[in-house]
């Protein structure tokens, strides 16, 4: 009897409590999954809606979730033991408190060239102003006034973090033939990218794009300091996550000039903005007011991630990486706080082709 109830358990189809969820990531999730039943559940995942969770034998997560201590806790109490991240930045983790308790695991790589491209369009959008020229055209005003641009052509940009997606931007950037600098503390070996240091970086750039993860080390790497180093006139681009850019100093820079224009993925404080339609509501949020305000600002939602390509990648793998965990497979996109410490040589279990505990 116990052994045909244990048998019969396995054998049920595993649920998955899906957070956050927005109309395309059910078509997507639909489109690929054949083993989980999925509750879509439109709430981001907090302290207070951790409980949704009941009765599930997993969770999905983005990168809006907020997976605190807190959550954790309530999440194992529901006798959660994975949650499946359908991104690839898990800043939003506290990875150290899931260890031993919670499985993580995320989609590390689903197209750098949605983020890359994204972070070109923006450049192009913001030196040409292109979104000016859209608005006024349809109001059949073809003045070419203000709406000079510089060439990109032996132009100096400077890439933070040469990673998948700075190495797919820093080759678009080739195809411009501008001058590539770069800074990142693990070199990659054997490339011809010219490394510098970070103040050199922002020093000599005239256009600076962040692809790098936020970690403490890079939490508000763009400051009243770095700014204050830069070329006069520079170009910003983040489509990596907020909180690299301190933006009170980002405005002040914008301000005075020294920064000629920023285009913006993302937003140090997007987690209850971003992927919501606000337009009928007061934000209250007024760096963020006096930035939309800005005629040398362009903001994306964090869209740098939404192709086609991408969206299908991030289903595939996010449904994959449940595969592997209930049939005990190793993980290899599993990470944990000892991953993250491997270039320090303090080596995680994984690297053994185990899992992280
Ligand atoms: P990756 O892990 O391949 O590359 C990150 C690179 O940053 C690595 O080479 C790493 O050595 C480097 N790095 C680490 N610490 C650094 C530091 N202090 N200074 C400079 N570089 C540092 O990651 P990726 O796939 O290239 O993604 C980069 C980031 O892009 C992610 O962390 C995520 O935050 C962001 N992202 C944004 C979107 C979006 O839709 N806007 C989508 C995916 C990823």
């Amino acid at each position: 009897m116990t052994i045909e109830k244990s048998i019969k358990e396995e054998d049920m189809v595993k649920k998955l409590a899906f957070f956050d969820t927005k109309p395309y990531d059910r078509i997507w999730f639909d489109r690929f999954n054949t083993n989980y039943e999925i509750t879509y559940i439109e709430n981001k995942l907090n302290k207070n809606t951790a409980k949704f969770a009941k009765g599930h034998d997993a969770v999905c997560a983005f990168v809006n979730d907020e997976i605190s201590k807190d959550v954790i806790d309530a999440l194992y109490q529901e006798g959660i033991r994975v949650i499946t991240l359908r991104s690839a930045g898990y800043n939003n983790v506290d990875v150290k408190y899931a260890y031993e308790k919670i499985h993580v695991v995320r989609v590390p790589e689903y197209s750098p060239y949605a983020v890359a491209e994204h972070a070109m369009a923006l450049l192009l959008t913001l030196n040409r102003k292109i979104h000016k020229a859209y608005i006024r055209t349809r109001d059949f005003n073809f003045s070419l006034n203000n709406l000079m641009g510089i060439d990109l052509h032996n132009k100096t940009i400077g890439v933070i973090g040469t990673g998948k997606i700075g190495i797919t931007f820093i080759d678009i950037c080739k195809g411009f033939k501008m001058n590539i600098l770069a800074y990142d503390p693990y070199p990659r070996p054997n490339s011809d990218i010219h490394y510098v240091t970070l103040p050199e970086l922002f020093q000599q750039s005239d256009i600076i794009s962040l692809h790098c993860p936020l970690t403490d080390e890079t939490k508000h790497i763009i400051n009243k300091d770095s700014l204050a180093m830069m070329k006069d006139g520079v170009y910003l681009i983040n489509t990596s996550r907020g909180a690299l850019v301190d933006s009170d100093a980002l405005l002040a820079a914008l301000n005075s000039g020294k920064v000629r224009g920023a285009g913006l993925d993302v937003y140090e404080e997007e987690s209850d903005l971003f992927f919501e339609d606000l337009s009928g509501t007061i934000v209250k949020d007024d760096v963020l007011s006096l930035l939309v305000s800005r005629p040398n600002v362009i903001i994306t939602s964090h869209q740098a991630f939404f192709t086609e390509e991408a969206l299908e990648a991030i289903a595939k793998v996010t449904l994959g990486n449940l595969d592997d965990y209930f049939a005990n497979r190793f993980m290899s996109n599993e990470i944990c706080y000892r991953c993250e410490k491997v270039k320090d040589k303090q080596k995680c279990l994984r690297e053994r082709n185990s899992r992280c505990f």
